[in-house]
């Protein structure tokens, strides 16, 4: 018997585990709380609760192993703690989870809160249609369907449209009718480079109990092939390691958050950003509480507003962005194309194994499809090595996966304006790239990435969620950053990713001549001397095939007529 399964049965001895008469509700790997929902309505003497782990999602996609650690021990650690309140729970590992809810010993329907996740809400359908399963609102998200409709338009949806209608809403950093310190968004201001100064806080680390070693000792076991690097001690599991967490982001980050929120550091993964998406997004931390809590904290205006609109904004807008368009499989109402079963992102032409199980999984657990296949701008490469770990010799790219890879996280920026924009100038795949990072990122859901990646990040879906595609070259990089010092290419001169920058738009003109903040960038173009066009086209091809083979790049000269 397990550490867990004993600690289990040890708190549920003093319970009374009779099921019947109980009011049972599934608790989904990402609605860890108790404070919202059927479980905070229900007694404990009346409440029954079922937990599922299901081995075959985890093995689903190439997931990062600190992912799956993180979501394990968090349900365990659930588990635990509302046996401890006298709740009596049923904790269950099948190969999918309609499966153990059928199988469930109750005759009463089970009650759960929507999922978050398309997939999982897919994969219940059966059981709701046949009465088995009863679905309540999902309390922990701050706005509704009704704010998304009323604030966005038909035709282009943007986010600051959706902000200001929710802060209106909720009286939010309002005053008299206005926003305070007269603007909606300081999102200027939130653009400093960080040059060493202020320090840095030094992330915490959490004790590591019986129950998460026991975890960590599964996942290296049972998802050996899964990649990434595990680390116990970084992985906050417990109700209290959460609180802590919140506790060092408030002191340590939010005054500072502001100004660097859009700042790049080497070998600096986080610098003042609080990582607690991975908390948000499995209701370990509540947004409620999370945004009650800045509300109330004397900071810089910058920095509270700039925090407010990622989590009332950014946060809230890309979940209703992705149930309106049904994960981008329905777009101004016609159907798009999707993938059979969930990609790999790029891992098999890494590794060379397949993910084999991928097709055949997704038929058993009736998740549906692998995901919305649109491309605007016709890109359709496959991710490349460098991605999972092949050194490219950018050190941008390079210290950004290294991060990836060693803790399943990076900030906004990075994700943003190195992965993602490097993606975008070599013409990978929307689809490609968003299964990548659903792998890669220990924060990834479908709600979540899909919108990210494929909607904002990739320009997948054109400008329905944002006003342009967010490419850049190397001058970018260089200035927000401190990647450029130390890196073999020169961003002036040798660095590919400029003539990459004029590559993109040359060949993407006819789709991005429709888009109006790329008028002026189209322009330069326009003007750009063949000779230079041509050669922007060379180093594209040649960046991308190299990259394609896992080759590392090289510098080369540019006559000055190609600059
Ligand atoms: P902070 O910078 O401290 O921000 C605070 C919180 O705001 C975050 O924890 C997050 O909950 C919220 N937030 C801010 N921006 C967004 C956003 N665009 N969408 C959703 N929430 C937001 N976020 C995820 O939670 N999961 C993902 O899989 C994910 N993938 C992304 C992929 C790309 C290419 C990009 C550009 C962004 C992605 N984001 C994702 C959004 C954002 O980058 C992360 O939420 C953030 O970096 C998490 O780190 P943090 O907690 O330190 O954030």
């Amino acid at each position: 018997m397990s550490v867990f399964s004993r600690a289990l049965e040890a708190r549920l001895r003093g319970v009374g585990a009779e099921a019947k008469g109980r009011r049972w509700v599934f608790v989904a790997y990402d609605q860890l709380s108790g404070e919202v929902g059927p479980i905070a309505t229900t007694t404990t003497r009346e409440l029954g609760i079922v937990l599922v782990e299901c081995p075959e999602k985890a093995a689903r996609r190439p997931y990062h192993r600190q992912k799956l650690a993180l979501v394990l021990s968090n349900l365990r650690h659930f588990a635990l703690q509302q046996a401890e309140r006298g709740v009596v729970v049923r904790h269950l590992v099948a190969p999918s989870y309609r499966a153990a809810l059928e199988t469930l010993d109750t005759s009463a329907p089970i009650t759960m809160m929507r999922a978050a996740e398309r997939e999982l809400r897919t994969e219940l359908l059966p059981l709701v249609e046949t009465g088995r399963l009863t679905v309540l609102p999902h309390e922990g998200w701050l706005t509704t369907s009704d704010d998304f409709r009323a604030a966005v338009g038909e035709r282009a949806w943007r986010m600051d449209a959706f902000y200001r209608h929710v802060r209106k809403r909720l009286g939010v950093l309002m005053e008299n009718g206005k926003p305070v310190g007269g603007r909606w968004s300081f999102d200027a201001e939130n653009r400093s480079k960080w040059r060493g100064e202020p320090s840095l806080p030094t992330r915490p680390t959490f004790a590591v109990d019986d129950v998460t070693r026991e975890v960590c000792d599964l996942v290296l076991a049972r998802f050996a092939r899964h990649p990434g690097t595990l680390t116990p001690e970084a992985l906050p599991t417990t109700a209290a390691d959460a609180e802590r967490a919140w506790t060092w982001a408030k002191s340590e980050c939010l005054a500072s958050f502001g100004p660097f929120e859009d700042a790049m550091a080497a070998g600096e993964r986080h610098l003042f950003h609080t990582m607690i998406s991975p908390l948000l997004n499995l209701q370990r931390l509540s947004a409620k509480r999370v945004l009650a809590d800045v509300l109330a904290m004397d900071l810089p205006l910058a920095s509270q507003e700039g925090f407010v609109r990622q989590i009332l904004g950014w946060r809230e807008y890309m979940r209703h962005v992705h149930e309106a368009t049904d994960g981008f499989r329905v777009l101004r109402g016609a159907k798009q194309p999707c993938a059979e079963a969930p990609g790999d992102g790029g891992h098999g032409g890494w590794s060379g194994e397949r993910w084999t199980d991928a097709v055949a999984d997704a038929q058993r657990a009736g998740g549906g499809d692998g995901g919305s296949l649109t491309s605007v701008l016709g890109s359709k490469g496959d991710v490349p090595p460098a991605y999972w770990g092949a050194p490219s010799g950018l050190r941008c790219l390079d210290d950004v996966v290294k991060g990836v890879w060693d803790e399943g996280y990076s900030h906004h920026i990075t994700r943003l304006m190195v992965l993602s924009n490097i993606a975008m100038l070599l013409d990978v795949a929307p689809r490609a790239l968003t299964d990548w990072f659903w792998a890669a990122y220990v924060d990834a859901y479908d709600w979540v990435v899909e919108a990210n990646v494929h909607g904002m990040s990739t320009f997948g879906v054109g400008d329905l969620l944002t006003t342009k595609p967010y490419v850049a070259g190397s001058a970018y990089i260089d200035k927000m950053s401190d990647y450029c010092g130390g890196c073999r290419f020169d961003p002036k001169t040798t660095c590919p990713l400029t003539p990459m920058y004029w590559a993109f738009l040359g060949r993407h003109r006819n789709v991005l001549e429709g888009v109006d903040r790329m008028k002026l960038p189209l322009a330069s173009e326009a003007r750009r001397a063949h000779a230079k066009k041509r050669a922007d086209a060379e180093v594209f091809e040649r960046t991308r095939s190299a990259l394609a083979r896992g080759e590392e790049l090289v510098p080369e000269q540019r006559s000055p007529r190609e600059k």
